[in-house]
């Protein structure tokens, strides 16, 4: 294993932003990476998939762990289900068409989220009506203090909405290095409800659609929806979509009829943080490098050379409207790195 002095972040973070590490290692093994756990200069690092997630401050002082630790295998099977392992560093989409070449159904509505399969369940990702925790089998994590490998089933991850408990009580403290997927092999679940999926297969022409079809109309959807970050810096939503009391959402609704939300439970209602950003005056707004996305105001854009500072000083200016126009606390989905 190679390790680097002063090496520049740029190509490894979906915002672009130019900040230096001073120390730097990529692993391909486990083995590898609990080497380098043990190593007294890699003990405060930053573990590192795709950069597709974070929000890089300012230059680091601490290291980074670039994670590529490669393999997809279905590792055990029976008539109907199968379990597919797949290395942390393998690429997400990478996994998702594998499976689909595979007739192996589930992530088809995961198509073409950004980012490395390691990090897929520290936020438990999700998108059009599906997460993780839904065809989650288990992770194999190190741990960062004691270099020993322990497996976690769903219980103990504490799947939620964006959340995990290695972004709670667990966090820092494992390198996930391999996750393991139930999916079917047979009598697909597919889920055509959420985001226009039905619409587009019909625009496809496609009227009994496989697991294939819905990734083809998913990567429709999201091609013409969401910036590519390689030609356009941006770390997907930044925000989460707050949950708030249904007689706040209620008393909202009263001023703003057209107010989409969608039920939680008997006493939440969640409302996309894009909405509430786009009523503050921010979706298209251009501020010097960064702002609001044109066609999805949940999305932080760099639209030049701009500084972690810089957008995070953006994603407050957003945060703070909102709070004094509807009362509603913002949280980033992105993780802040200093
Ligand atoms: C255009 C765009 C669209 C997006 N759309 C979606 C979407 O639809 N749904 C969604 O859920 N997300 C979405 N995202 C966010 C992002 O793709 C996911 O959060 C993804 O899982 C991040 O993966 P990554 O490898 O880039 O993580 P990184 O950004 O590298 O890391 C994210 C966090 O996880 C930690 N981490 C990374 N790897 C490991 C590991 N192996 N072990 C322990 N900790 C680790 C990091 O330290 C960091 O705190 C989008 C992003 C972009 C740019």
């Amino acid at each position: 294993m190679e390790v680097k002095n002063q090496v520049s972040l740029a190509q490894y973070n979906s915002f672009s932003i130019s900040v230096n590490t001073p120390l730097f290692a990529e692993v391909t093994t486990s083995l590898a990476l609990q080497e380098v756990l043990k190593d007294p200069r890699f003990k405060e690092a930053l573990i590192l998939g795709g950069g597709s997630n974070i929000l890089l401050l300012q230059d680091l002082s601490r290291p980074v762990i670039k994670i590529s630790i490669p393999g997809i295998r279905i590792i055990a099977e029976n008539e109907q289900t199968a379990i597919v392992s797949a290395g942390a560093g393998v690429v997400w989409h990478d996994l998702v068409m594998w499976c689909i070449v595979n007739n192996l159904g589930g992530i088809e509505n995961l198509s073409l989220i950004p980012g490395l399969v390691g990090a897929a369940p520290i936020q438990n990702i999700g998108a059009y009506g599906v997460e993780l925790s839904d065809v989650f089998h288990n992770v194999i994590g190190i741990g960062r203090k004691t270099g020993d490998s322990k497996i976690f089933d769903a219980e103990e991850c504490n799947f939620g909405y964006r959340d995990s408990i290695f972004k709670n009580e667990l966090k820092d403290e494992y390198v996930i290095t391999t996750l393991r997927l139930s999916l079917t092999k047979i009598n697909h679940q597919l889920h055509l409800d959420y985001g226009g999926i039905s619409k587009t297969l019909d625009e496809m022409g496609v009227t009994a659609p496989t697991i294939d079809d819905v990734a083809k109309a998913v990567i429709r959807i999201r091609s013409a929806k969401l910036p590519d970050p390689s030609k356009l810096g941006n770390a997907g939503s930044f925000f989460k979509n707050p949950v708030v009391l249904t007689s706040k959402a209620v008393q909202i609704a009263k001023e703003f009829p057209d107010m989409p939300a969608y039920t939680v439970d008997e006493n939440f209602t969640k409302i996309p943080a894009g909405w509430l950003i786009e009523q503050a005056g921010f979706k298209g707004k251009v501020f010097g490098n960064v702002g609001m996305h044109k066609n999805q105001a949940l999305v932080l854009v760099n639209y030049g050379d701009a500084t972690g500072t810089e957008l995070w000083e953006h994603a407050q200016r957003v945060m703070d409207a909102v709070l004094a126009k509807f009362d509603i606390d913002l949280e980033p989905e992105v993780n802040l790195i200093n």
